[in-house]
């Protein structure tokens, strides 16, 4: 059975580089009719950030990846926060040191500390507790058995590492990036559990993941270090560990280094699946409150690190479930592309029905226009626009008259006679019988006839008087849209 999980730490708002891994975890479930679980990862206490998990849990829901199993949804292997399975950690840990597999560690922070710095002065900035410097320090597998059950009785703080083996090569299989081999040598004695009493990351996670029988690690590129320490720990506690998938990071636009908040910033850019201001005031900026659609995030998300191997490019939800695989996602890092990001929004604004528009449009200004009209409204803008908005700044001249004319217009095609010719358009237009479109655009074409005049000589005199732009939709459907009477006034103001 597939069983993934997304398994985020509640310490700030979600980067969309940590909604692709819920998405491509969700996409990896659904199409192995598996199972999609949360699982939120707070046992460090230091970096908790309040309200960080209800943000999780809303994006996700916006951007529509549904967990079927997670904090406030349930499921047969709860709790899904581990500070509620807080309690477990603790004999797993010490059923590793019963195994000679891990130890009891006292140093205190002052004396680790002392002694890097020691490290420091002798040439060695990057000094780890590991199978070497161990021996000399104060741990369980130096201090004679009754000391150590002293202490421990005592109360005295503790530490439980992982006796990390010397000199051996650690080898798995990565669905993204193959053959991974590391030796031990180059890592260190990680802490599983901490003196506060609670499990480490490293702990938890492969505790949890064993206990809510997850078939498949698919996370990001920077767990990769972490995974040989992981593969270890499966081994020592004698579990099968799941199939690892490390995704490749998402790059700045240049492809120079991790996208981070601050190129958001700078590109005028989100970053973020929803808007999150932090208790220092800093502010996230959001896909949700910039106007872009779920569909069109997603769709965007997914192409950062996957492709279907065709020319397809728009999915839905259901097409990516359908078409998505792990083997189809690269190694190499997925540079985010603000232009195509807008693009992906602009498709889906296309392809979205007027109805849906409508009733968007109506939402996000209060407008109490009836269906009908918003409907007409969004038939006309949708094609210039991107966001739902936009067809409101775009097309404010079918709300309001205009209160300024294209200046560029006025200084190219306003000529002498220009007056004069507007003032018999517009006897023409009041003597239509109908206002529709065909009727305007049959009559204007008539009209050109008769003048011997270009359309380009006269359209865009006509724009300007009812929409003081320069450039826009069909005049004809705009006349139409706007109905006889108001043409005409707009016309007399225009002309006055
Ligand atoms: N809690 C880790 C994170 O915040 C999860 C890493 C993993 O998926 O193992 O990304």
């Amino acid at each position: 059975d597939v069983r993934v999980r997304f398994a985020p730490s509640p310490t700030g708002p979600l980067h969309m580089g940590g909604v692709r891994t819920a998405l491509y975890n969700y996409l990896f479930a659904k199409h192995n009719n598996g199972t999609f679980i949360i699982r939120i990862e707070d046992t460090d206490q230091t970096r908790f950030v309040p309200g960080a998990q209800e943000y999780i849990m809303d994006s996700l829901k916006w951007c529509g990846i549904i967990p079927d199993e997670g904090p406030g949804i349930g499921g047969n292997y709860g709790p899904y926060v581990q500070s509620e399975r807080q309690e477990l950690y603790k004999p797993y840990a010490i059923g590793l040191v019963d195994n000679d597999k891990a130890y009891y560690a006292f140093d205190t922070p002052e004396e680790l500390e002392a002694v890097r710095e020691q490290a420091k002065l002798m040439g060695m900035p990057n000094w780890q507790y590991n199978s070497v410097t161990r021996t000399n320090l104060k741990n369980s597998l130096t201090l004679p058995a009754d000391e150590v059950k002293r202490r421990l009785d005592a109360g005295e703080p503790f530490v439980i590492r992982f006796k990390m083996p010397r000199n051996h090569d650690v080898r798995f299989e990565d669905i993204v990036r193959g053959w991974v081999v590391v030796n031990t040598n180059n890592l260190d004695d990680k802490v599983l559990f901490k003196s506060d009493g609670m499990p480490t990351y490293h702990l938890a996670n492969i505790v949890d993941d064993h206990l809510m029988k997850i078939s498949h690690v698919i996370r990001g590129e920077e767990w990769l270090p972490s995974a040989p320490m992981h593969v270890l720990l499966y081994q020592a506690f004698g579990w099968d560990a799941p199939l690892f998938a490390h995704l490749p990071l998402l790059l700045r636009p240049d492809g120079n280094g991790k996208l981070s908040k601050r190129d958001g910033d700078r590109l005028g850019f989100p970053v973020f699946p929803a808007n999150w201001i932090a208790a220092d005031g800093e502010k996230y900026s959001g896909y949700r409150e910039n106007g872009y659609f779920p569909g069109s995030f997603i769709n965007m998300l997914a192409f950062l690190g996957w492709n279907p191997g065709t020319t397809q490019e728009i999915f839905s939800m259901d097409e990516l479930i359908q078409a998505f695989s792990l083997e189809r996602v690269g190694k190499a890092g997925a540079k985010f592309d603000p232009e195509k990001t807008k693009w992906f929004q602009q498709q889906y604004l296309k392809n979205t029905s007027e109805k849906e528009l409508a009733q968007l449009l109506k939402n996000e200004f209060n407008l109490t226009d009836s269906e009908e009209r918003l409907e007409a409204f969004c038939k006309l803008m949708k094609e210039r626009a991107t966001f739902v908005k936009d067809m409101m700044s775009e097309g404010s001249y079918l709300i309001n008259k205009p209160t300024s004319y294209d200046e560029q217009t006025v200084s190219k095609k306003w000529k002498e006679d220009s007056a004069a010719l507007m003032t018999e358009w517009k006897n023409t237009l009041e003597a239509l019988p109908t206002f529709d479109p065909i009727t305007i655009e049959t009559a204007f074409k008539a009209f050109l006839e008769v003048k011997s005049l270009g359309i380009g000589a006269v359209l865009p005199l006509f724009r300007l008087l009812i929409t003081g732009a320069g450039t826009g939709p069909s005049m004809f459907e705009i006349a139409s849209y706007l109905g006889k009477e108001e043409c005409i006034t707009r016309m007399n103001d225009g002309l006055a």
